[in-house]
């Protein structure tokens, strides 16, 4: 019988990596803590290699690493391993997404509680030899309103905690379905209303492009004076300099943070002169039972691998291995190109999709649906963080229904994918094909037909069929400063209503959005971000 050789190369509990110990089909070499040519001889015996922070892998560190076949994290955050080297080699990187969930979401309850009751600063008081009562009157969390940015795993658990607190939630979370949110107790909102209402604010999403700078000067203008703000989820989500002034000018009531925007925080960063301010640096996973969990999380994730060949939980690796993959890539591609637009223009967390395939091959039909979900959902759970391995298993967490249909060969198009996302009572439908050797090409969006190559920023119109309306557009685009790539107009019958998709060079600033939204013949403008 076969053994399985796992390089443990950071120190991870005995306790944690029990699903191993136990079995006797694998053998664990415990080396923490090697480097350099040590590490990349290790790591090139092994089948699996376990990590936690402390030990990178490198593109060097995998020069030799011929049978290895998975990379697993004990925690979340990926980028102590080269992802783009594994991938290359065809090693999986597995994480441990869900292990230090309770961990987080009660450091952030711990921080509410000691800002809003002033613990710190009252005990530092105590060990100044004081006995000051007067300085420490704090208030209540009982019938307060909590507001989280972002219900997820560990946002719901504060959720949850919250509601033991006697407290009303209100939660800004545009990929969370009424459904999930009603199970969480949590009523949905804006994050205006969010941010305007609630007494405190936690955030507890990730750090992606849609979400960086969530909170910037204007959102944070929104809080009430007497609000206090928690952010154990990840640094530069706030603007910083923003909040320190406004805390400083008395404009928010304290604000406690566990992330900051650079880490370790510079031992002369403004905040820490800000007495309203609790900071901890970066404790969200650190307790005996997270390390504990995210260690069993990976050992259980690795053996799955190496034993079924599960990798659901990884975050790179295909589905399907050679020259089915040259196929697959330039028809995936498109698939999650689709996804962004329908994510774009689909109103409302979707709960359904299906994909349509009219192309040979049965075995592209679910990597093409993992394709197209990953561009459905990359803007709320970012890109790094969701593959064609785990997009599939992703939706169905978030309950989202993915459905795949076969079609009948189309005449005009011999490989095409045609997407219906469901969001609320609204379906939203695009179809792509690829023309000849692999060029790509939106063909059909919603009723209307179109021919558009789908990369870079695509701006969709709909607007009544009447004269003078794309001259009006362009002249407002070319205002802007923003170049007209490809301008699209369709229209299903003379006079009805238009469609007019618009490739331009840049992201429209808000402010463009709105005069276009303006405009009198336009019934809806959206951007979507096709990617490279
Ligand atoms: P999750 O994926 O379960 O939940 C994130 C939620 O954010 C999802 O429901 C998603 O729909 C929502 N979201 C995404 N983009 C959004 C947007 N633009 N606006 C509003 N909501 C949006 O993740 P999780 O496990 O709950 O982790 C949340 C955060 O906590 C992550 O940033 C993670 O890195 C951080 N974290 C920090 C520590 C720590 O040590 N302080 C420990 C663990 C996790």
């Amino acid at each position: 019988m076969s053994t399985y050789r796992v390089l443990v190369a950071d120190k991870i509990a005995r306790e944690g990596l029990v699903p191993l110990t136990t079995d006797n089909r694998f053998e664990l070499i415990e080396k923490p803590g090697l480097k350099g040519e040590e590490l990349t001889a290790a790591v090139a015996e092994a089948d699996a290699v376990l990590v936690r922070s402390a030990t990178r892998i490198t593109r060097e560190s995998l020069a030799r690493a011929t049978r290895l076949k998975v990379i697993g994290r004990a925690g979340v955050g990926v980028d102590t391993i080269d992802v783009e080297a594994a991938t290359e080699r065809g090693v999986a990187v597995m994480n441990a997404p869900a292990g230090n969930t309770i961990s987080a979401a009660e450091l952030a309850f711990a921080l509410l509680l000691s800002l809003i009751r002033k613990v710190p600063a009252a005990d530092r008081s105590m060990r100044d030899g004081k006995w000051d009562r007067a300085s420490f009157n704090g208030t209540e969390l009982y019938r307060k309103t909590l507001g989280l940015v972002g219900a997820g795993r560990i946002g719901g658990e504060v959720a949850r905690r919250a509601r033991a607190f006697g407290m009303r939630v209100l939660a800004y979370d545009p990929y969370l379905s009424a459904d999930a949110a009603r199970g969480m107790g949590v009523e949905l909102s804006t994050l205006e209303t969010v941010l305007k209402e609630s007494d405190a604010i936690s955030l507890h999403v990730p750090l992606t492009d849609s979400t960086r700078g969530i909170l910037g000067d204007a959102q944070l203008a929104l809080l009430k004076p007497t609000a206090v703000l928690v952010n154990a989820a990840r640094g530069g989500l706030i603007d910083e300099a923003s909040l320190t002034r406004r805390l400083t000018e008395g404009k928010i009531a304290g604000a406690a943070f566990d992330v900051f925007d650079q880490e370790p925080l510079p031992a002369d960063h403004p905040l820490r002169q800000v007495p309203n301010v609790v900071l901890t640096p970066h404790l969200g996973a650190s307790t005996e039972e997270a390390q504990l969990n995210v260690a069993l999380e990976i050992a259980e994730s690795v053996k799955a691998a190496l034993l079924e060949g599960d990798f659901a939980g990884a975050v790179n690796a295909p589905l399907v291995g050679g020259d089915r993959l040259k196929r697959l890539r330039p028809l995936l591609d498109l698939a999650t190109r689709l996804g962004r637009l329908a994510s774009a223009l689909a109103e409302g967390p979707v709960s359904a999709v299906e994909i349509r395939f009219a192309g040979e091959g049965d075995d592209l039909l679910r990597p093409l649906a993992a394709g197209a979900v990953i561009g459905l959902l990359e803007g709320a759970i970012g890109a790094p963080a969701i593959n064609v391995v785990n997009a599939l298993h992703l939706a169905r967490q978030r309950g989202i229904q993915v459905e795949r249909t076969r079609i009948d060969a189309q005449l005009d198009y011999p490989n095409l994918i045609e997407l219906k996302v469901q969001a609320g009572a609204a379906t939203t439908r695009v179809v792509g094909a690829l023309l000849g050797e692999g060029h790509p090409r939106m063909v059909r969006i919603e009723d209307f037909q179109v021919d558009v190559i789908p990369r870079g920023v695509l701006v969709v119109l709909r607007n009544r069929d009447v004269p003078g309306v794309i001259g009006r557009v362009g002249t407002l685009l070319g205002n802007a400063g923003i170049n007209i790539a490809g301008y699209h107009q369709a229209r299903v019958a003379a006079g009805g209503d238009a469609m007019a998709a618009i490739s331009v060079d840049a992201r429209l600033p808000g402010t463009v959005l709105d005069s276009l939204r303006a405009l009198p013949e336009v019934r809806s403008a959206v951007i979507a971000d096709l990617g490279e």
